[in-house]
């Protein structure tokens, strides 16, 4: 209980929070009065438990991971090592910045770098995911408009959009309308034209888009979104098509947020920790949320600093953000240096096109004919009068230890499959992909009832996946 009380009095000496964006202090109500009733094991058992979970985990370590959307890329281990160093694990957000400069240092440095790859003014490394930062990216576009005085209710977003763009401007209160995707697989202009009036505040994009496909036609798309008034927002989720290569800064984007845990070396897949940056340009500055870090070049340190003078939407998480993601990422950006980072951009586009061609003769690319960039969309609609679905062929991936690929999405593709394989992967793991999807395909041929049954090699095999989302019974 002590330890508790001595906490609660660092808080209110060493980390300083102007009273605007202040919680509740008083922390005494969650203070426990006996101690928690903890079972004792033994280690052995403890360390049998965990490690005969852990067998259970399909993970990038141990096969290919090729879910489109989500970057399931091998994270170098350098990265890892320097998160677990007691020097950083240890360091508690409320020291004071004198006793923190060295992490205050790596923010800073990995925001500046952020900033350049992603041609920003400003950055923010406090939300904690990537739907987190759409979600403060769109609340400091309102905040915009709000001082501004101009009034607007709706955000645009494409169709083949991630669910979260859609969600994070409803929870912003806006209105969402959904702008058409071509033929060509690309954002349907004359669509955009004819929504963009002055209601609109944004509109939310990712270039490449959800079908792994370059938005040639960005700058018109730009420069319509401004003269209607409106910001355009970049989803970065995924960058590791164009890092190094092209900026959403010199395409026209007005802010961007950033998956540090798809992109920059945090692995990811079991719901967090991860980081969702938001930067920048100038016309946003003053609305990112507090604490900033800037540098003092005069006295040679790094300082928080919580914009009092100026217009910033607040805190939108506590403290600065995930530190141990944006340390791993601050590793992985030093030890790749701009070449580097440009060629594993090169390289995963290189993976994904090497992929599609291979698969092309027995499957359908989305739209098809044309290259992709780190990912692409194949449909499985041509199998459904044999009644074997997208579903049924990621469920048989799963017997040949390869994870299935993102399902379903995006919704603008019947029967998709998402397929990325990242920059990562060997040409002989993605030999071996190419020969069981073959083999797929000639199954499906020959006995597709079989697919009902696929996996076979799991402990469960089919769940009912409705019952499981809607009851969760983990003791079961
Ligand atoms: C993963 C992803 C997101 C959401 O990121 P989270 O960290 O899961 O919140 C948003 N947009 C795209 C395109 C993504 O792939």
């Amino acid at each position: 209980m002590n330890a508790f009380k001595k906490r609660e009095k660092v808080v209110k000496t060493n980390f300083y929070i102007p009273k605007q964006h202040a919680v509740s202090r008083d922390l005494d109500q969650f203070i426990r009065q006996e101690p928690a009733e903890l079972p004792e094991i033994s280690e052995l058992n403890v360390v049998r438990h965990f490690t005969n979970l852990s067998r259970k985990n399909f993970s990038v370590d141990t096969n290919f991971y090729p879910l489109g959307s989500c970057t399931m890329k091998y994270n170098p281990k350098i990265a890892d090592n320097a998160a677990m160093m007691k020097e950083f694990a240890n360091v508690h957000p409320c020291l004071s910045n004198k006793e923190m400069q060295g992490s205050l240092e790596i923010m800073y440095k990995t925001g500046k770098m952020l900033s350049e790859l992603t041609g920003m003014d400003g950055f923010s490394l406090q939300p904690a995911a990537g739907a987190h930062g759409e979600f403060t990216g769109i609340a400091m576009i309102k905040k915009h408009f709000k001082e501004t005085g101009q009034e607007k209710n709706t955000v645009l977003v494409p169709d083949s959009a991630h669910g979260t763009n859609p969600s994070s401007a409803m929870l912003n209160g806006y209105k969402v309308k959904s702008v058409a995707t071509g033929k060509d697989g690309l954002v349907d202009i004359e669509d955009l034209k004819a929504k963009l009036d002055s209601t609109v505040a944004a509109f939310m994009l990712t270039n490449p888009n959800t079908l792994g496909l370059f938005e040639t036609q960005i700058l018109e798309i730009a420069s319509s979104v401004h003269k209607a008034g409106a910001m355009l927002y970049y989803d970065g989720a995924n960058l590791n098509a164009i890092a190094g290569i092209i900026r959403p800064g010199d395409m026209g984007f007005d802010v961007v947020h950033l998956n540090l845990h798809k992109t920059f070396a945090t692995p990811h897949g079991g719901g967090g920790p991860g980081a969702g940056p938001v930067l920048c340009k100038n016309i946003l500055k003053p609305y990112l949320p507090v604490p900033l870090i800037e540098y003092e070049k005069k006295s040679d340190t790094y300082n928080t600093q919580w914009g009092e003078n100026s217009k910033t939407i607040g805190m939108t998480r506590s403290f600065f953000g995930q530190f141990p993601v944006i340390l791993r990422a601050y590793v992985y950006l030093i030890a790749l240096g701009s070449e580097g980072i440009r060629n594993a951009s090169y390289r995963a586009v290189l993976n994904a096109n090497y992929l599609m061609k291979k698969l092309e003769e027995f499957y359908e690319p989305v739209p098809g004919g044309v290259r992709c960039m780190h990912e692409f969309v194949i449909s499985a609609k041509k199998f459904c009068d044999k009644n074997v679905r997208a579903f049924d062929i990621a469920k048989a991936l799963i017997d040949y230890g390869i994870h299935p690929p993102t399902i379903y999405f995006p919704l603008v593709v019947s029967e998709a499959m998402m397929i990325e394989p990242t920059e990562t992967e060997s040409m002989e793991t993605l030999d071996n992909f190419v020969d069981v999807m073959k083999k797929i395909y000639n199954k499906i041929q020959d006995s597709p009832e079989e697919f009902q049954e696929y996996p076979l090699t799991t402990g469960v095999s089919r769940v009912d996946e409705v019952k499981a989302v809607k009851e969760p019974n983990l003791r079961a």
